[in-house]
């Protein structure tokens, strides 16, 4: 099957019976829902874009095996141009929602594109999980699929051995083999996109050695999100109903989180791709690159972001009469750098790709994964710079319902500015707001600190693949030079 529209993608939801909970009730339709249709329609819109035929050629490619034009995240790169092409559809995905849906299907595609592509990875003594492997990516990549994927398990407490979050009775583990599958029990986050998902990927960071040999909390598979007893619960939403005038982004951009609890789901035997070893989990990321690729995928997102944010700096401090004051200079020039790095950032992880050993195109580690680091407390800080730029025109924000009502006459007079009349100048602010104040501004800002793990496992993850003897014997080379005349 070719890639597929948004209606495709909306008609599957609503066919589908997937469980998801939201402020105490089953939600029967997500595509319908006050709370989660909006994140939908953007989620169709990005499908959309593949059937536009300005767009069809840029956002699709040639499957090799099929001879549908299948959506372009899912390819497995073979060369630096297909690494570029996928950037640059990326980006439109990453632009159309203002780098506001970090998990945008394009993310999991790369993961199973990278998987797939280093298949026999995954066949290390189990021959079939390399055939799970990749019968499960024809199958997602073919019918366009949307995954969700929740890797962490739930804390009890943050003890030494809590460290990598193995509780019995919280931590997601197999309790049973059976012909069937393997039946799984447990709960896991936090699964964005989960409600607005046709399946669920179930994998981890790095875990502890439970048992040298073997580990029921070693586990990497995919199933329906409409599996029996499999439960998404989702935090309350940050779609408030409110007009796009009003809340620019919370009423479009809504990829909402998810706890999801699992009780005693199977998980039939062709759709596991590691079941208990350590090893093969804990090497699974670096291994097949999928980090890198996945991280190229983020980074596009955050261009988006730091794109959005620059823009509306520049408007905001235009708007305001202020663009000329040294300290709105100082800020924008800050914006402008986060900008141009992650640009670099993505330039130097494709031009220093390389093949890996299973014939994929990587983007290059270092650059790719640096503006991962980069980004958890660049986010925050870009955040806060429109605060600055802000301060209380961002509290000067009538609704769009009183644009028209009896005051609308004095909004028009003083609300105005030399270079701005009333209501651009609100609408403008109503988006700098969402960014930076609203809850969903907020989440953003959690979401750029956490989403790719806590910031010392970040850091950690960077120097492990730093060359850092490089650096060093070069300070060594200076010391131990000879010391002469100056
Ligand atoms: C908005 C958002 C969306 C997300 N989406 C997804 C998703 O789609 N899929 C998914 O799988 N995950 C997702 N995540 C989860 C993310 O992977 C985790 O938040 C991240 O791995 C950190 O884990 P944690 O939240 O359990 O943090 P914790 O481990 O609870 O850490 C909290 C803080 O305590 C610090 N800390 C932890 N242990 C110690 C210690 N022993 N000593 C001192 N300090 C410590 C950490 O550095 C951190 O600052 C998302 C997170 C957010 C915020």
């Amino acid at each position: 099957m070719p890639a597929r529209s948004g209606k495709d993608y909306l008609d599957r939801l609503r066919a589908q019976d997937t469980e998801v909970w939201l402020r105490g009730e089953r939600v029967r339709d997500v595509t319908s829902h006050p709370g989660l249709s909006g994140g939908a329609r953007a989620i169709a819109s990005l499908y959309d874009q593949q059937m536009d035929p300005a767009l069809h050629d840029s956002m699709t490619y040639v499957s090799p095996a099929t001879g549908d034009r299948l959506g372009l995240s899912f390819i497995i790169p073979r060369t630096q141009q297909d690494l570029e092409n996928r950037r640059v559809m990326m980006l439109n995905w990453a632009r159309t929602t203002c780098g506001m849906m970090g998990r945008s299907p394009d993310f999991m595609n790369v993961t199973y594109a990278a998987w797939a592509g280093a298949a026999d990875y995954f066949g290390q003594g189990r021959p079939d999980y390399a055939e799970n492997m990749r019968r499960y990516y024809a199958y997602i990549s073919e019918n366009d699929l949307v995954l969700t994927h929740a890797l962490i398990n739930l804390q009890r407490s943050r003890t030494v051995d809590g460290a990598f979050n193995l509780q019995e009775g919280t931590a997601l583990q197999v309790v049973k083999e059976t012909s069937a599958g393997l039946v799984v029990r447990g709960a896991r986050v936090l699964a964005t996109l989960g409600p607005l998902s046709d399946e669920i990927a179930v994998y981890s960071p790095r875990l502890g050695q439970h048992t040298e040999a073997h580990s029921p909390f070693a586990l990497s598979f995919a199933i329906p999100s409409a599996t029996p007893g499999l439960r998404f619960l989702c935090r309350d939403s940050f779609d408030y109903g409110k007009s796009h005038f009003d809340h620019p982004l919370g009423s479009r951009f809504e990829e909402m989180d998810s706890i999801v609890f699992f009780d005693d789901v199977v998980v039939p035997w062709d759709r596991v791709f590691i079941y208990g070893s350590v090893d093969l989990l804990n090497n699974t990321a670096y291994k097949t690159f999928s980090s890198a690729h996945t991280s190229h995928q983020g980074a596009a997102k955050n261009l988006a972001k730091c794109e959005l944010v620059l823009g509306v700096a520049l408007l905001m401090t235009e708007t305001l009469g202020n663009a000329h004051l040294p300290h709105s200079q100082e800020r924008i020039g800050e914006l402008m750098m986060y900008t141009e790095l992650m640009r670099a950032c993505i330039r130097a992880s494709e031009a220093d790709a390389r093949l890996n050993e299973y014939g994929v195109m990587c983007p290059a580690p270092l650059p790719a994964e640096t503006t991962r680091n980069l980004f958890m407390t660049a986010y925050p800080r870009m955040a806060e710079i429109l605060q600055l730029l802000g301060s209380s025109s961002l509290m000067i924000l009538p609704t769009e319902a009183d644009m028209d009502a009896p005051l609308a006459g004095h909004i028009s007079q003083y609300l105005a500015t030399d270079s701005s009349d009333a209501r651009s100048r609100i609408k403008l602010f109503h988006l700098a707001w969402d960014i930076a104040c609203s809850s969903f501004g907020q989440r953003q800002v959690l979401y750029e600190r956490f989403f790719a793990s806590d910031p010392l496992t970040r850091a950690r993850a960077l120097a492990a693949i730093f060359p850092k003897q490089e650096i060093t014997d070069r300070v060594l080379a200076f010391l131990n030079q000879e010391d002469g005349p100056s």
